[in-house]
């Protein structure tokens, strides 16, 4: 998956510091971002000298081993020769794989700071704490952090099928999907999965599997991946302003993974290679 970048190491702990000429500068632009992309996929991020920037507009963001991101505003830079604003999509297909989580992470954060620049209190101005990644409001105390959407990505299963399904309107062949939705106020995230898989599907479930978490910047969210067996009938009923279609398939009609880059891909892949959570209903000959 896009954070799965071992060797190398994500920290993400808050440093009060300003960048050197070599470090490593993410520009943001809406949903694009400042990077060079050569010929065989590979991205390049420009250094704090690429762009002649001012070390003082910079704000930390975290680093991967001994190299360090800063974020800086674009207003503030003039692209350099071989660079562009690309689409966030890039970061799907993209390598080093620890670019493109530097990218979508970093992209993130640039959100937060852009929609946070105010007190929703009193409106006044809010300023960096020093100590962590948190703003505050001078005037009246206000403090603000990172803001982070769980949601579930659910795979339905009945023994030998597993329930796969297509987003309305993303065109004329959207990709497969499973069960997925934001947590709601007051909810656990196992009320999530029951919920959304009700609202998607019309179906009930049990014997709830947790199986691995995803941050997901492209939606601001960390994705809890579950596996969930079908309870009682199987007769689906659409949500259609959400899905074109839905139905269980067996293994091997869901489609070979090719980006691994998201959660659903890996549990999909999971069992299109024979995870079977809640047993078979093939008889096996002796
Ligand atoms: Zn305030």
């Amino acid at each position: 998956m896009i954070q799965d970048i071992l060797p190398r190491h994500f920290d993400n702990q808050w440093r009060d510091i300003v960048p050197e000429p070599g470090d490593t500068c993410l520009v943001c632009h809406d949903n694009t971002v400042l990077c060079r992309r050569l010929d065989d996929g590979t991205i390049l991020f420009p250094s704090l000298e690429d762009l002649h920037g001012d070390p003082t507009l910079a704000t930390y963001l975290f680093s991967i081993d001994q190299e360090k991101f800063f974020l800086l505003p674009h207003l503030s830079v003039t692209a350099p020769v071989g660079y562009a604003y690309e689409d966030m999509r890039v970061f799907r297909q993209a390598s080093p794989r620890y670019y493109a989580f530097a990218g979508i992470t970093g992209h993130q954060l640039y959100q937060w700071y852009r929609e946070h620049r105010f007190c929703g209190r009193c409106s006044g101005a809010l300023v960096k704490d020093h100590k962590e990644r948190m703003l505050k409001c001078p005037h009246c105390g206000t403090v603000v952090y990172p803001v982070i959407c769980p949601a579930v990505i659910v795979a339905v299963v009945d023994k030998d099928r597993i329930l796969l399904s297509k987003y309305a309107g993303r065109g004329p062949n959207p990709r497969y999907a499973l069960i997925a939705g934001f947590n709601e106020i007051g909810e656990t995230i196992e009320e999530t999965v029951h919920r959304e898989v009700m609202e998607e599907v019309g179906l009930k479930v049990k014997n709830l599997q947790f199986y691995k978490s995803q941050p997901w910047s492209f939606s601001g969210s960390l994705l809890f991946g579950f596996f969930a067996e079908l309870d009682g009938s199987d007769e689906i009923t659409l949500q259609e302003d959400e899905l074109s279609e839905a139905a269980f398939h067996t293994a091997d009609e869901v489609p070979e993974n090719t980006e691994q880059v998201a959660l659903t891909w890996e549990m999909m892949e999971k069992f299109r290679n024979g995870y079977r959570p809640y047993g078979s209903s093939k008889i096996t000959a002796e």
